[in-house]
């Protein structure tokens, strides 16, 4: 019998003995394409050999030291290396060690620029519906997920939601994309006034949304506007590129194809590859300057912040990615996903939209093409395209997204940046496979 809480529950979870490129191999023998690296995370695959060196060499030299006491090379070169390739007016970084952790320090970062610059008003933090922050207290709070939300909701900080940019659920009939992107981010500012244009902290956003409606990207100038609208009532923008960042859509960080940049950034899972839990926040000089001059210091604070290990997995994997190009196999191996996809769901009437940039891509499931009708929740039919996919060697990462109020169906397809033209054929072959035969248990 299991002590683990998630084997206890998901008791036919088969168990993973070795990682290769990627493929992971269970205990019985079987291989299974990581065509979601885990949950967008194993960028590099599996094993890779460079990441595994600097990792040993690490751990010979030193593995752990405290914040508090010591700095260390490796941390250094790596926030030198991740303020190299930031976004304009990012200078300085905060090492944590997940997604979570770098929401959870965003938003504080956030309250404690308008205490150091004397806006002690401003606290409320404005975030969008059918999306997803991480699970800790302050960043479910802000994540518009009800279903994650419900039983804690006495324990959350209040939060308030606009509407998410989702083209395919809610770009009107003759309206265009960018007409469709510029409403979308008018919410914003009739939110701010609703509430307040001097209370208000941060608006927090992912710039392709991931776990919670599938890799669905925003319409043209949407985040330039909220960009203006953000800076025209002086509230902070949070980009959350947990999911989309660290080159999964085909730039470094996702919000280079909008052309803007936030004032804070979290990143994680890419960033380390799944090689060391790690996460970070990125912000702006204007804020760390507000730290300086203020209380002199970042009221927060890990035990494993910095952590030499993670540090030298996250230095390593960015080492990897630049020094292949994998950046510009992640653009064209996410045309031939795109591809691929397009060809083998686009018929398909139960598949209902195709998206994503670079490798993060979907596809969302309907029970009725013409009227987007999602399939009925209990029908579990994420849980059995899931099902079908490991019965042939396919890890996708299915999920259902709230949509208008109900649970919906996407597949999210996030594969290495080492995957080649192959892989991705198999992905979509075994994929395909596991869809109709999903769809097909439904008897719908
Ligand atoms: N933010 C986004 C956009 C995410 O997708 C996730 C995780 O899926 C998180 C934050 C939380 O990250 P973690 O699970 O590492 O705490």
């Amino acid at each position: 019998m299991t002590h683990l809480l998630h084997r206890a529950i998901h008791s036919r979870l088969p168990v993973a003995v070795r990682g290769e490129g990627i493929y992971i191999h269970d205990s019985e023998g079987k291989a299974y394409i990581d065509a979601s690296g885990g949950a967008a995370v194993s960028c590099l695959g599996h094993s890779h050999p460079d990441v595994l060196k600097a990792l040993h060499e690490q751990l010979d030299a030193i593995a752990y030291a405290h914040t508090g006491f010591f700095t260390t090379d490796v941390a250094e070169r790596l926030g030198d290396r991740l303020i190299e390739d930031a976004p304009a007016g990012l200078e300085k970084v905060y090492l944590v060690s997940g997604g979570s952790e770098a929401v959870e320090a965003a938003l504080k970062m956030a309250r404690q620029y308008f205490v150091e610059t004397g806006e002690h008003g401003r606290r409320h933090v404005i975030a969008r519906r059918q999306s997803y922050h991480g699970n800790t207290l302050g960043a479910l709070a802000a994540g518009g997920n009800e279903w994650r939300r419900t039983q804690f909701r006495p324990l959350l900080i209040e939060t308030h939601h606009i509407s998410p940019c989702y083209a395919y659920r809610h770009q009107h009939e003759g309206e265009t994309a960018e007409e469709y992107g510029e409403r979308a981010a008018r919410e914003l500012e009739e939110k701010i006034l609703e509430l307040g244009e001097d209370l208000v902290m941060a608006f927090i956003a992912e710039p392709v949304v991931g776990a919670t409606s599938g890799a669905v990207p925003p319409a043209p100038g949407y985040f330039r506007k909220i960009r203006e609208i953000c800076d025209r009532y002086g509230v902070l923008l949070i980009l959350d590129e947990v999911m989309c960042g660290m080159g999964r859509t085909g730039t470094l960080h996702a919000c280079e194809q909008e052309g803007i940049s936030p004032d804070l950034m979290t990143i994680a899972k890419g960033l380390g590859g799944g090689y060391q839990p790690i996460g970070a926040v990125l912000l702006s000089g204007r804020i760390f300057e507000a730290f300086e001059q203020g209380s002199g210091f970042f009221q927060h604070g890990h035990t494993y912040m910095g952590h030499p290990m993670a540090a030298a997995a996250g230095l390593a994997v960015q080492e990897v990615i630049r020094r292949d190009g994998l950046l510009a196999n992640v653009v064209a191996m996410g045309e031939h996903l795109a591809d691929g996809l397009a060809k083998r769901f686009g018929q398909n009437a139960n598949v209902g939209d195709i998206r994503g940039r670079g490798l993060f891509q979907a596809i969302e499931l309907v029970e009725n093409k013409e009227t987007k009708a999602p399939f009925d929740p209990v029908l579990k039919v994420n849980a059995h395209i899931k099902r079908e996919a490991m019965d042939r060697g396919l890890m996708v990462y299915p999920m259902g997204g709230t949509i208008d109020g109900r649970e919906g169906d996407h597949v999210l397809i996030a594969p290495p940046f080492i995957s080649t033209k192959g892989d991705i054929e198999a992905i979509v072959d075994r994929l395909g496979a596991a869809v109709d035969a999903a769809i097909g248990s439904t008897g719908r």
